[in-house]
């Protein structure tokens, strides 16, 4: 680890102001620490985020709920309500990594952590993602890159929070330098236009952020049905998914009214699959229905030389959350 400079801001704004090219946000710290112990990062500062009061409430209203960025994933996968109301929010944070990663890890830590690629992770591998010209995964080992928003890099986006948050129609708030480098500047976007595929972004992070930007929010509102995540991972006891599926749906009269799919593990972003809503939209809730959508949840997928075994484990993991999210009094709790 590089020697660095600690700041420990006492607001939002000194916060953003600390930020640049050279220093780093630090949340929980779990991945950053570990990015900067394998010396992927280099920072001459980190900026401690946990040093600003007011970024770790939950906060459920008439508009829905309201998250800060430093609520760890243990609050969130333990939070009665949500576990009821947002329930593919506690899944998603129950099936992350260990207890200790999820008692330090926060949300707004999950949602920006960088990539699993071994290549990437690798000090002596300087690939598309680092700069270099070549990405090692595709000639190399890419047994868990991914099959979906791939090129020209195929690092498979890591995040579990993410995929249940784009069926909940999420939106994040936030922070960043105001109007000629001064004071505070907020905005709000859904989430589904928070990330960047490697042909948006290569370098640098997955996504919209600037190296002055902070997540200091996010807003979901009140669900329109049942939700779930379902998420197929190697290790039970901790692990990234190598597939994964988050579903929103509505069930009037035997028929989907609505529905909201995502793929996590697969893609290179976490992956709305629109097609496969509109699939499931009015239709009867039966085995047709629902081998139609897993069947376009993978349209354009674009497997690797060791990945194509991916394709069948989606398209199982979007059978299995449409009935998880269809029937929750049948499905069990992924407790944490
Ligand atoms: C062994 C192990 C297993 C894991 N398993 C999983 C898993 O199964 N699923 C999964 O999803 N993740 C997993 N993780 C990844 C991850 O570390 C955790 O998900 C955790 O949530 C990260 O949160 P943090 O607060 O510690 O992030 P930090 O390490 O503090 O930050 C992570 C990154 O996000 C940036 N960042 C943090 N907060 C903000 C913010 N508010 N605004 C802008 N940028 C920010 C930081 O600068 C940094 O680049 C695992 C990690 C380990 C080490
Ligand atoms: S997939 Fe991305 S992170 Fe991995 S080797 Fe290729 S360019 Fe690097």
């Amino acid at each position: 680890m590089n020697r660095f400079e600690w700041m420990e801001p006492a607001s939002l704004e000194s916060a953003v102001h600390g930020l640049g090219p050279r220093a780093r946000l630090l949340a929980g710290g779990v991945d950053l620490l570990g990015e900067m112990k394998d010396h992927i990062a280099l920072p001459e500062r980190v900026v401690n985020l946990k040093s600003v009061s007011g970024l770790d409430a939950i906060e459920i209203g008439d508009h829905g709920l309201r998250l800060g960025a430093l609520v760890t994933l243990d609050r969130l996968a333990a939070h009665p309500q949500i576990r009821h109301r947002w329930r593919a929010i506690a899944e998603a944070a129950s099936s992350v990594g260990t207890p200790q990663i999820r008692n330090q890890g926060t949300l707004g830590g999950n949602l920006c952590q960088r990539p699993r690629c071994w290549y990437f992770r690798s000090e002596e591998h300087k690939c598309l993602k680092k700069g270099g010209d070549i990405c090692f995964a595709v000639a190399g080992e890419n047994k868990y890159h991914a099959i979906l928003g791939g090129g020209p890099a195929f690092y498979a986006h890591p995040s579990d929070l993410a995929p249940a948050l784009l069926v909940l129609n999420a939106q994040v708030r936030i922070a960043g330098p105001g109007p000629r480098g001064r004071g505070l500047r907020l905005r709000t976007l859904p989430l589904a236009e928070f990330y960047r595929t490697p042909a948006q972004r290569l370098v640098g992070g997955e996504t919209l952020l600037s190296d002055q930007e902070i997540v200091t929010e996010i807003l979901v509102p009140e669900p329109f049905g049942d939700s779930t995540y379902l998420k197929f991972r190697e290790r039970l006891s901790h692990d990234w998914a190598m597939a994964a599926c988050a579903a929103q749906i509505q069930i009037s009269a035997g028929h989907i009214k609505r529905a909201q799919l995502a793929l996590g593990g697969v893609a290179t972003i976490p992956w709305p699959v629109p097609a496969a809503a509109r699939a499931l939209a009015g239709q009867p809730l039966n085995q047709a229905t629902i081998e139609a959508a897993a069947h376009v949840a993978v349209a354009g997928a674009q497997p690797l030389r060791q990945n194509w075994y991916k394709i069948q484990l989606t398209q199982t993991m979007v059978r299995r959350a449409i009935r998880q999210a269809a029937f929750p009094e049948k499905a069990d709790f992924v407790s944490a």
